[in-house]
């Protein structure tokens, strides 16, 4: 309208009916609509709502209104403006096309009313028509659209909601927790790190957001070194698509200051059931760890002292029951036997606490070797052989002992790589429970082998174990409470000792029992070939700190390769 007007400047011969010709009011009307739009879209564009697009479109319609009143209603130039302003009324909503529709109406009356001369019928149905119109064509066309947008609008806006409640929760929770939480996606970019885990690492937020998590998780193993990203707990839970977790580790903080973590790493999978990226969730253990050391080390120095005057009480026993040390009646006799028994078991006792707490302070020394199984094991059989016997039990060596037929079996060298202290402890108790839990029958020592490994088995015909006992067994301090135990002394150390000591050794412990009838204890162990062994033996002994220096052969125990009890070994649990 503006372009017109300034064409008609320039038009000759402008007559009132041209559409060169425009009032006044309309090009004022005109300009305050487009100096208007041209702002609302420079400057409110971000804000750009529904209100401003009334207001742009109020004045649109207002502007070519009066443009089509003022140059001859229907028979105005201008009337495709209308028509075309008119039918996106619907867009602005019902009440709206309403409004339009009322005015226009109130319009033409008006118009009907003081027209003069009055007008012709004709010229009263096409002023309706052009006015009407195209606001009954908005409203079919946008009607459809509006009752389709409000549904999907409703339906939207509850979603948006509900998915903004469940985005505020859980950035609470996440944001809550005192626990250090890592988000990392698969090319190892972090993608959420909560506050605990900006004050654990000593790194803002968007200073690691995108950043690779190597640079930020950093991790070494106990002695400081370190962790390869091959065997980092995040790029393993990557490629294995299962959580992992370590109490282990050390994370090293932006300054350098090294905190002991416990670290959960768990995949998150995607569509396709591949890793899609992992959570690694940390807590700062130092202090529990200290404590717990500060506690092993208390047990183990109380332990270690306490020893020595137990053994000069069960020395001076001894010598007073010794009748060539002392003379002394029957009846003291017999209360000196009892407290020689129960310094005896108090002695067991500390025993078993000092190697407890060298087990879990990674204290255990472990020298292993190569051993000669069956002399090795024969050994210790032969040295309970009284106990045996004192209890009236049949205590039996199998290999090379004769068959049914008295035929005597020929038994092939097995060597074992263990250590032989370690190992004296772990089949000496094991044959010292077969014996313990037996009421009568025999207990049986076995030795299998196959190319990896070498089998010991304790074999009784005991009171057997509860099946639900049986997954604690090789737990601290875990007795087995019934009738048939109860008079049985015990710590419920031996066999956590047990499993300690065969695992330092790269072994593994198994048991399988029928209750009532017996429990068949199994110790599988890395074996050596006879060269090997040669080459070990001729070597100069080394005194190794752990097992972890072990040569390349000795590869850890698998399972037992043999069970000769019919219920399934159990795998000791922590
Ligand atoms: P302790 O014998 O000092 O109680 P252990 O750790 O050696 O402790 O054994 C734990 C428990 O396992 C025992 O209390 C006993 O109930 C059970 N147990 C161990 N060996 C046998 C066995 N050969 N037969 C039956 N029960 C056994």
């Amino acid at each position: 309208m503006i372009g017109l007007f300034v064409a008609g400047r320039f038009a000759p011969n402008t007559d009132t009916n041209s559409v060169f010709a425009q009032p006044d009011i309309t090009l004022w009307l005109a300009s305050v609509t487009g100096l208007f739009s041209i702002f609302a879209l420079t400057f409110w564009r971000k804000q750009a709502n529904y209100i401003l697009g009334l207001v742009a479109y109020i004045l649109l319609g207002a502007t070519v209104g009066t443009l089509v009143a003022l140059t001859g209603n229907a028979h105005s130039p201008f009337v495709a403006l209308w028509l075309i302003a008119g039918v996106f009324a619907g867009l602005f909503g019902r009440w709206v096309l309403l409004g339009l529709t009322v005015a226009t109406s109130i319009y033409v009356v008006l118009w009907f009313f003081t027209a003069t001369p009055t007008p012709e019928w004709q010229d009263i149905v096409l002023n309706i028509l052009v006015g009407e119109a195209p606001l009954l064509a908005s409203y079919i066309i946008w009607h459809q659209r509006t009752v389709q947008d409000a549904n999907s609008t409703r339906a939207f806006s509850a979603l948006e909601q509900e998915l903004s409640q469940v985005a505020n929760k859980s950035e609470i929770v996440i944001n809550s927790i005192a626990d250090g939480v890592v988000a990392i996606d698969q090319q190892g970019a972090i993608q959420l790190i909560n506050p605990s885990a900006q004050d654990m690492l000593g790194w803002p937020k968007q200073d690691t957001i995108g950043l690779d998590y190597k640079s930020v998780v950093q991790l070494t193993n106990q002695k400081g070194e370190p962790i390869p990203d091959n065997f980092s707990p995040i790029r393993q839970v990557m490629v294995s698509n299962r959580p992992v977790t370590n109490d282990n580790l050390t994370l090293v903080t932006k300054s350098g200051k090294k905190l002991l973590v416990s670290l959960v790493v768990s995949p998150v999978i995607g569509r396709d059931g591949q890793a899609s990226g992992a959570i690694a969730v940390f807590r700062d253990i130092t202090r529990e760890k200290q404590e717990e050391r500060q506690k092993g080390e208390f047990i183990s120095t109380a332990s270690h002292e306490m020893r020595t005057p137990v053994a000069a009480i069960e020395g001076y026993l001894g010598l007073a029951m010794n009748p060539q040390t002392a003379t002394i009646d029957d009846k003291a006799r017999l209360y000196l036997q009892k407290a020689h028994e129960s310094t005896q078991h108090l002695g067991r006792l500390f025993q078993d606490l000092l190697m407890v707490s060298r087990a879990e302070d990674s204290r255990l020394v472990v020298r292993p070797t190569a051993i000669d199984a069956t002399v090795f094991v024969h050994e210790i059989v032969e040295s309970l052989q009284p106990k045996a016997r004192d209890k009236g039990l049949s205590l039996i060596f199998k290999p090379g002992s004769p068959d049914t037929d008295g035929n005597r079996r020929v038994q092939p060298v097995f060597y074992m790589y263990a250590d032989p202290d370690n190992m004296r402890e772990v089949i000496g108790n094991l044959v010292d429970n077969a014996i313990k839990y037996t009421k009568q029958g025999t207990v049986t020592v076995d030795i299998v082998g196959d190319d990896r490994n070498i089998t010991v088995s304790v074999l009784d015909s005991g009171i057997g174990i509860p099946p639900e006992d049986v997954p604690h067994l090789f737990q601290k301090f875990y007795r087995v409470d019934n009738s048939d135990t109860r008079e049985i002394g015990g710590t419920g150390l031996g066999l956590y000792i047990c499993r300690r000591l065969t695992e330092a050794n790269n072994g593994h412990i198994s048991v399988s029992s029928i209750y009532g009838q017996g429990s068949t204890f199994s110790v599988a162990l890395p074996r050596l070939s006879n060269d090997q062994a040669e080459d070990v033996i001729s070597a100069a002994p080394v005194t190794q700190p752990s097992s972890a220096m072990a040569p390349a052969f000795a590869q850890p125990a698998t399972a037992p390769a043999v069970n000769t009890s019919p219920t399934p070994p159990v795998t000791p649990q922590q």
